[in-house]
This record gives C-alpha cells, sequence and structure tokens, in this order.
C-alpha cells in the first residue's frame, strides 16, 4: 500500500473535488466567527443533539429547541424533564438534555455570564479543544465540529462516514478508535483541507462507500484505494 503523505492527500482532495464539487467552509458557515456570538453555542448545542443521530432528526430537535426557549439561560434553567421532552426527536434525551445543560454552565463560568464561545477563538487549537472535550459528554468529534466548522480551526471531524472511508483508502489504521482516527488524521490533513476534505469525505461515503455494498467502480478509488473487500 503507498504510504499517506500530506502531498497525496492534497492529491486525494483534489481528485475528489473533480469527482463532485469544490467545498467551501466560509460561503456554508460564514467567514467571521465573531458575528454573531450567540452562533458557536448553537452550533455547540446543534452538535450535541446530533450525536449518533441521523441529520434530519438533528434538524428536528433544534427547531424544537430554539423556538421554546428564547435564551440559552432559558435552556440552562429548563426543568429536565421539559427539555427532555422537547429534543426528544434526536435519541438520548436524558443524556444529551444533561450534555446541553453542563455545556451551558460551562460556559457561563467561563465568561462570567455570557452565552458565547469567543474566547475559544484566542486559544491554541489544542487548548480550546482540551476546554470543549473537558465537558462531559462533548467529545473530539463534538468539539473538532464547533472548532472547524465555526471558528475555522484546523480540527477533522471525524463522523461514521469518514472514519469508515479513511479506514478503507487505509488513511486511518483499521483498529484505530474513534479517538485515534482523529489523532492520526488531525496530524496527516493539512490544515487548510480539514473542512473540505470531511465534506468530501462524507460525499463519498454516502455515493459510492456506503457501509454495506460499497459501488467500487469510480475514478477516485481507482486510483487511491487498495482496500481488501472490493
Ligand atoms: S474501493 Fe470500494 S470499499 Fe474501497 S474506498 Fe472505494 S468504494 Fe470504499
Amino acid at each position: 500500500m503507498t504510504e499517506w503523505t500530506q502531498s497525496r492527500v492534497r492529491d486525494l482532495h483534489d481528485d475528489l473535488v473533480t469527482l463532485y464539487e469544490p467545498v467551501d467552509r466560509e460561503e456554508a458557515h460564514g467567514a467571521d466567527p465573531d458575528a454573531n456570538p450567540g452562533a458557536g453555542v448553537r452550533q455547540l448545542l446543534t452538535t450535541i443533539l446530533s450525536q449518533n443521530v441521523a441529520d434530519q432528526n438533528t434538524r428536528r430537535a433544534a427547531d424544537s429547541l430554539f423556538e421554546r426557549y428564547d435564551t440559552f439561560a432559558d435552556i440552562e434553567a429548563a426543568e429536565q424533564a421539559e427539555l427532555e421532552e422537547t429534543i426528544r426527536v434526536a435519541g438520548l434525551p436524558t443524556q444529551k438534555s444533561a450534555r446541553i445543560q453542563r455545556a451551558l454552565a460551562a460556559i457561563r463560568d467561563e465568561t462570567g455570564g455570557a452565552y458565547s464561545l469567543a474566547f475559544l477563538d484566542a486559544m491554541s487549537t489544542d487548548d480550546a479543544k482540551g476546554w470543549l472535550t473537558d465537558i462531559k459528554g462533548v467529545g473530539p468529534k463534538t468539539a473538532s465540529v464547533v472548532l472547524n466548522f465555526h471558528f475555522g480551526k484546523p480540527t477533522m471531524a471525524v463522523d461514521t462516514h469518514v472514519e469508515r472511508v479513511s479506514k478503507r483508502f487505509g488513511l486511518v489504521s483499521d483498529s484505530a478508535t474513534n479517538e485515534h482516527a482523529h489523532d492520526q488524521l488531525g496530524n496527516l490533513v493539512p490544515d487548510e483541507l480539514t473542512y473540505p476534505l470531511h465534506v468530501l469525505l462524507i460525499r463519498h461515503g454516502r455515493t459510492y462507500c456506503t457501509a454495506r455494498n460499497p459501488d467500487c467502480d469510480n475514478p477516485v478509488c481507482d486510483a487511491y484505494c487498495t482496500c481488501s473487500g472490493c
């Protein structure tokens, strides 16, 4: 198997762009993380809701949450049972409601009262990731999504599609845990490609490299994949 280098990852990215289309983080998530101080918190809460559930149910739960409560303070102060009911469609309502309220309390403690994650922007990537993952229930994927999507920091979020495709391409070792997959891709993927490669690997995982019955007849896999199952 050809060894993966940053240069080869750049080639993979370019070939995925040819197969799909270019990806622009700023177009999808905005260029200025300070433009709306609450947007980072909203991204964090939505990402907590998205843990282990399909996108459609994440959207329904987020709509329900932000329609029911006017402010983050209202969410933090909500009765647990009411909050669970509000986000139930996202699954794991007990765990996720507790995570949401813990996250809001941690943010308020850190800022002295404001519900804003703007302070993360001034931190190093490792410190910002460490701050987020110190919140019980916030793992490397949730932290990476917030830091990468909202703040443009070079943290590559590894969801189920990214993990599966990365293992089949040999970007990540087969036995890697999700946490180790974050570390391995974090070391390998050039900073400026963390967001587009995340999006493109998800697209490839949904289009060709599905969990069952992957369709291996595509130009990117012809060039890069040596996985044994195809
Ligand atoms: S060759 Fe097949 S199994 Fe390997 S990455 Fe491509 S689609 Fe997935």
